[in-house]
């Protein structure tokens, strides 16, 4: 039998609605809209597309978004003062610098980046203070994408509580969260990555895989114990032919996009695990649409929390 889909835009649809209301109770009160500004450094076009759905989305929401773009050739310190101004801005509630930052400004550019938001209005949680404060499970404002992951398994009625959770990837914006956000609601978590010896027979003792790498197709079905649930966060473009054929399915309606299109996203699960997991999320369609909702979420939340300083 094919695993239950977990249809994560469904569930975003769901958080986004309840979060309009919220907005609208919040500008009754606050007399202003819950602000974000939106950083982004260069003209990367997956970026570009990124950022356009998170404005969007925004402004859905009632949210008053907008988006401040500099030259790929900036340089760290033009973008650190930016930062620094929409710090200072009594009118800004959430800051996002969009990632991956150009190489030009060298490897720590990112970390820089985080040591200077304002933790008060850091909306992807990726501070230091933001990521003490997960650690010790009192943070307000926590990574978008595994605190997505979070509502879906809670919103699936997916038990977390005493079961074992297996990450596959310990990036700083999936793989670490993730697994602390299901360590604190009780589960046994294993983390993976790319020197675990053994990885699929470690994945297959989890009642809860989550796959957090990058890699195409990667997670194959011995990767997967009977019944598990197999949460996929990854976005990989896919160009090559003979990879598409074998991740869509010569035939299906996304085989065919793929061939006028020549390219096309998919996950890091192969598909064959829908024949053993119980439940899946899709790539698309699965937890990117939850990273957006709960970008939506953090920004309510910092414009909550400073209304009430
Ligand atoms: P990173 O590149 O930062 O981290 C990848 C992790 O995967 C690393 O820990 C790496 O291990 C591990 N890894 C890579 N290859 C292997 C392998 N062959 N075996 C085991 N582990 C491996 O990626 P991110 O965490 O930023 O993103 C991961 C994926 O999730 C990407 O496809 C990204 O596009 C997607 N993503 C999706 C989001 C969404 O909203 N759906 C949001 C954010 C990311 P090591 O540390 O040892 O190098």
């Amino acid at each position: 039998m094919a695993a239950q889909v977990l249809d994560g835009a469904a569930v975003a649809r769901q958080i986004r609605s309840e979060l309009a209301e919220r907005v609208r109770s919040f500008e009754k009160n606050a007399g202003r809209r819950p602000c974000l500004r939106i950083v982004l450094v260069g003209d990367k076009a997956d970026s570009e597309i990124y950022v356009r759905s998170k404005l969007k989305s925004a402004s859905d929401e009632g949210i008053d978004a907008s988006l401040t773009q500099l030259a790929a050739q900036s340089s760290i310190e033009k973008v650190l003062d930016l930062v620094r101004t929409l710090n200072a801005d009594p009118t800004v509630d959430g800051i996002l610098v969009q990632s991956p930052l150009p190489s030009s400004l060298g490897d720590g550019a990112m970390l820089r980046v985080f040591d200077t938001i304002d933790p008060a209005k850091d909306v992807d949680g990726f501070t230091p203070v933001n990521v003490g404060r997960l650690v010790q499970n009192r943070a307000a404002l926590v990574p978008c994408t595994p605190a997505g992951i979070v509502q879906l398994l809670d919103r699936s009625r997916i038990e977390i509580a005493g079961r074992h959770a297996v990450v596959i990837g310990r990036s700083d914006i999936v793989g670490k969260p993730i697994a602390m956000l299901l360590l604190h609601r009780h589960a046994t978590v294993t983390i993976c990555h790319s020197r675990t010896p053994d990885l699929a027979a470690t994945a297959a003792r989890a009642d809860i895989l989550v796959s957090a790498i990058g890699r195409a197709g990667f997670v194959r079905k011995n990767f997967v114990k009977a019944g598990a649930v197999v949460i996929d966060v990854g976005i990989n473009r896919v160009t090559d032919a003979a990879v598409a054929s074998a991740l869509l399915g010569e035939g299906s309606l996304r085989h065919e996009s793929f061939l006028k299109k020549g390219s096309a996203v998919v996950g890091d699960v192969h598909p064959e695990v829908s024949a053993i997991a119980g439940a899946l999320t899709p790539v698309p369609g699965g937890v990117g649409p939850l990273t957006i909702a709960m970008l939506m979420h953090n920004t309510l939340v910092a414009a909550e929390q400073r209304q009430r300083r």
